[in-house]
């Protein structure tokens, strides 16, 4: 009798170091079945918004290819996990289904419940890692309990063995005949609008399309990663987030390529530069780690005082920000970069979302909702990381008393203004030494580079200095509760 096993893919798009593939195919089956599920809400939220989703056709179609050319196919199906695997096992006579491991709480409650039907159902069900270099119940303190501060985490960890990556498999064995798979377009990720052309033409989802950007990153900036990744006018860092968030490439895959290209150029350059872009994958890590242990944190903040923070119920304001209309050049430039684009630079992200938590004292949580929904590399994990990091209520927070200045952001990190005057077009003709704040300009200058406040580009929405000092105010009110 042959013997079938089902792959079930979920953010692991890639064929190498894919332990629950090689593990199929280690097992000698007749049939491997590579399947995927949309399941619309595995994440116990709504899925990511249309950045997100167009990514993900294009990983799948990528993916799909490069079943066909080891001789499979990938099936793709939608709806619940467990109804879906059911069927799949009924149609196929699948006595195994492996998967590699994720860190979402809804996922992992999810997955656990699958796992125990499977075992009833006496299907071997084993899962993986792939999508971590270090499992979050691996890595403890002195005393046994999760790390809050990245520091000393990254300190335990990184020196740490990481398994050499799994080679890929040059054939597959294909599933059975006949077996049942939608279309990629029934899946309906793609939107009608042509603002989806934007990622097709910017971007090169799948696993080639990681491992090209990354081997971009290394042999153009990453000699230059610690400098250059602080300037959002500059393609300073490697852009791949997307790729890691959907599994196109592994940590574990990262980590040795950069280690090789750090052995290859020794020198004590590349070695600092190299050790600053692995430990951003570190925080990566972090992320999941923080996550897996506090499985609250997508809705509530860690730091339990902010349940009683004064924040502003301000639709409007919100929707200023959202919409990159704050009048704050910093803030509206990245928010209008995100808005078209999918993507933000990590320096914006931290002015945009502390502008927002701590100038307008508007709640963390709105902003991650927006991010979610906009994002390309839209990831709960680090979202949630990021936001509670710059609201100053999360793990290795931000003190609350630390206010990005967006305009010393901009003299700093944009000093030319190049990045501001990108996405925000109204003000290209403003000189360097008031383009990030044009309201604080002579008339004069105003006039000559055809700007008019309030009519041609906002006034400021919040008085810098004021909203400071009301957020610490704000601070005040719960900073003895801890
Ligand atoms: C408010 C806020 C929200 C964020 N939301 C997300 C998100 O939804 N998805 C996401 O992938 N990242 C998020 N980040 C982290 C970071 O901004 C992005 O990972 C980074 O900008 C991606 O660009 P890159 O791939 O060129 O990064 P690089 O500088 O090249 O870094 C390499 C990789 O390290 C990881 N990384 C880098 N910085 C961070 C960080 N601070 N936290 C966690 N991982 C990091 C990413 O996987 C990244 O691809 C957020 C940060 C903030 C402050």
């Amino acid at each position: 009798m042959s013997r079938t096993a089902i792959v079930w893919y979920r953010r692991d798009l890639r064929i190498a170091d894919n332990p629950a593939l090689d593990a199929a195919v280690r097992g000698a089956y007749d049939h491997i079945v590579a399947l995927f599920i949309d399941t619309l809400d595995e994440l116990g939220r709504e899925a990511p918004g249309a950045a997100s989703q167009v990514w993900l056709h294009d990983a799948l179609a990528a993916l799909a290819n490069e079943l066909t050319g080891l001789g499979s196919r990938l099936i793709l199906r939608r709806g619940a996990a467990q109804q879906v695997l059911n069927d799949v096992i009924q149609a196929s006579g699948a006595t195994a289904v492996y998967w590699n491991r994720l860190y979402e709480p809804a996922v992992i409650e999810r997955d656990k419940k699958i796992k125990s039907w499977l075992a009833e159902t006496e299907v071997d069900a084993r899962s993986f890692c792939a999508d971590v270099a270090f499992e979050p119940w691996t890595i403890k303190t002195g005393q046994g309990n999760p790390y809050k501060v990245f520091t000393p985490f990254w300190r335990v960890v990184r020196n740490r063995f990481v398994d050499a990556p799994l080679t890929a498999p040059t054939r597959l064995a294909k599933p059975p005949a006949g077996l049942h798979s939608e279309s990629l377009s029934a899946l309906g990720l793609l939107p009608a609008h042509p603002w989806a052309n934007k990622i097709h033409n910017a971007w090169h989802p799948g696993e080639a399309g990681a491992h090209e950007r990354l081997e971009r990153f290394l042999n153009r900036t990453a000699k230059d990663y610690k400098t250059m990744r602080e300037r959002p006018a500059q393609n300073g860092t490697s852009l791949l987030s997307p790729h890691l968030h959907f599994g196109e490439i592994g940590p574990r895959q990262i980590i040795h390529r950069v280690q090789a290209w750090q052995q290859r150029n020794d020198h004590s350059d590349a070695r600092a530069n190299g050790d600053m872009f692995l430990s951003e994958i570190g925080w990566r890590e972090f992320g999941r780690h923080v996550l897996y242990h506090h499985p609250q944190t997508p809705h509530t903040s860690l730091d339990v005082r902010f349940a009683d923070f004064p924040w502003l119920d301000d639709e409007w304001a919100l929707d200023a920000w959202r919409r990159g209309r704050t009048g704050i050049p910093m803030v509206d430039a990245g928010m209008r970069e995100l808005w078209a684009t999918g993507i933000m630079h990590n320096r914006l992200r931290m002015t945009v979302a502390s502008f927002l938590t701590k100038n307008l004292r508007i709640a963390w949580q709105h902003g991650e909702r927006w991010f979610w929904d906009t994002l390309v590399d839209a990831d709960l994990g680090s979202n949630v990381l990021g936001w509670q990091w710059a609201a100053g209520c999360g793990a290795d927070a931000a003190p609350f008393f630390r206010i990005f200045n967006p305009v010393r952001q901009g003299q700093r990190f944009d000093p030319d203004g190049n990045y501001v005057k990108r996405w925000i077009p109204e003000l290209c003709n403003m000189p360097a030494k008031h383009v990030h704040s044009p309201w604080a300009a002579p008339q004069l200058v105003l006039e000559t580079a055809g700007v008019v406040l309030g009519w041609s580009y906002p006034k400021p929405i919040v008085d810098l200095k004021t909203s400071r000092q009301e957020a610490l105010a704000a601070f005040e009110t719960i900073k003895s509760g801890r």
